[in-house]
């Protein structure tokens, strides 16, 4: 299947034709449990002896089929569906982590991850060390001898700022842990964090890869590249699993120990499970990622050279801008643009900010990105507001900036409103 381009694959890998029905798109498999043909087949399931359907909070079909379209988009051996994107950064975590293990990472992340990381994560006994991911040699000696895993974002939200991922990954080659790479805001079509050295990689399939704001979901796709029993620091992966009669998911299943391990023990015990309905809103969805990710990079970057050449506007944080000093590294890492998320700084600061956000009218103010319809937020009085005046300043959310998500729609419409809104906003 691999062997065909893209756009192709998105619409295509992972399906097949329903071999009840012969029906041409994935049907819903509305159904909690799968009748065993016999109590042989059954004990094979329960053993992991026979790949197969048991129990809903497992396995389903329709979201098998969406498991393998974004392991395929990835470049990854497999991947597991689940609840949420957050929901998929604990997932990834799990298997890896220990009370008294760390993870390393980017200072600059979507603000729930932060909060996730910096307090949720410590009530399990595991500990989050930020640092900024541009300097390589902070990165290097933050990780020590209880690290499992350094996470950063590909084109980190909340805009403007891209990772130098194969720069960061041969630093974690070097300390023999995985590399996480959270690539909801790039998407596959923009950025293949796995052939650029990342081991795993989340998603938030709530934005992009559905498009349409519709459900929540999440992805970890693994590259099946990483050899978990080599340092002896991951022995959920490498050690005997007394639940499953003492089997070693690496030994057992090789490049794919760690997607067996996700839904054999993540989403058994964890039960962050992604529903059929669910799936099926994204399968729908990534058939246009293509598409879509075209006209929102497009749209992106002529809004953003609008804003840029405002008076009222202070500062364009976009990668696909020349004036951001991640221009190149865009380019260089990103072929197909540098996404459609992206803040700017008003001249008025907060105030004008909150007027702002009040004074669109195509735009929607929501906690949400990726949608077909172009969205706002100011960041520091909502999603960052959590963080200190620092954090959200080092997150690229500080009081003055505002964030877009550049929709679909007619650009021409979206600067229209911009317009007015900036004339309201700072006169
Ligand atoms: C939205 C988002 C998340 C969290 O995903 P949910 O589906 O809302 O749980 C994580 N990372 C990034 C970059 C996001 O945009």
């Amino acid at each position: 299947m691999s062997a065909y381009g893209f756009d192709t694959l998105a619409i295509h890998a992972g399906a097949r034709p329903d071999p009840a029905t012969g029906a041409r798109q994935t049907p819903i498999y509305q159904t909690t449990a799968y009748v065993f043909r016999d109590a042989d087949h059954a004990a094979a399931l329960f053993n992991l002896q026979e790949v197969g359907f048991i129990y809903s909070r497992l396995t389903n079909p329709t979201v098998s089929v969406l498991q393998e379209r974004i392991a395929t988009l990835e470049g990854g051996v497999g991947a597991v569906c689940c609840s949420s994107g957050h929901a998929a950064q604990i997932m990834a975590l799990f298997p890896l982590m220990r009370p008294g293990c760390n993870v390393v990472a980017s200072t600059r992340l979507y603000g729930g991850t932060y909060t996730q990381l910096t307090h949720t994560i410590r009530r399990f006994g595991w500990e989050a060390k930020f640092v900024d991911l541009d300097d390589l040699a902070a990165l290097e000696a933050a990780i020590d001898g209880n690290t499992r895993a350094v996470f950063c974002e590909s084109i980190a939200n909340p805009g403007g700022y891209v990772t130098d991922i194969p720069a960061v990954a041969e630093v974690t080659r070097r300390a023999g842990v995985p590399l996480i790479v959270d690539n909801t805001s790039a998407t596959p079509w923009l950025c293949r964090p796995l052939e650029q050295g990342a081991d795993l990689v989340v998603h938030s399939t709530t934005k992009y890869l559905t498009g349409n704001g519709t459900v929540t979901g999440g992805c970890i796709v693994d590259s099946g590249k990483f050899d978990w029993s080599a340092s002896g620091k991951f022995p959920s992966l490498s050690e005997p699993e007394v639940a499953y009669h003492g089997l070693r998911f690496h030994e057992t299943f090789g490049p794919m120990a760690f997607t067996f391990h996700g839904i054999a023990v993540g989403l058994r015990d964890l039960g962050m499970t992604m529903a059929p309905t669910t799936a099926f809103q994204t399968l729908l969805g990534i058939e246009t990622l293509s598409l879509r990710m075209e006209r929102h990079v497009q749209n992106a970057e002529k809004v953003a050279a609008w804003l840029e050449a405002r008076p009222e506007v202070e500062f364009v944080t976009y990668a696909g801008l020349p004036s951001s000093p991640y221009h190149d590294r865009a380019k260089r890492l990103y072929s197909k643009g540098a996404g459609a998320l992206f803040t700017f700084a008003l001249r008025g600061g907060y105030e004008a900010c909150v007027r702002f956000v009040d004074a669109v009218e195509l735009f929607s103010h929501v906690a949400n990105l990726g949608d077909a319809r172009s969205l706002i937020i100011h960041s520091a009085s909502t999603t960052h507001r959590q963080l200190t005046p620092e954090q959200q300043i080092a997150s690229g959310a500080a009081p003055n900036v505002v964030r877009l998500s550049i929709g679909i729609e007619n650009v021409d419409d979206l600067i229209a409103d911009l317009e007015q809104a900036l004339v309201k906003a700072v006169g």
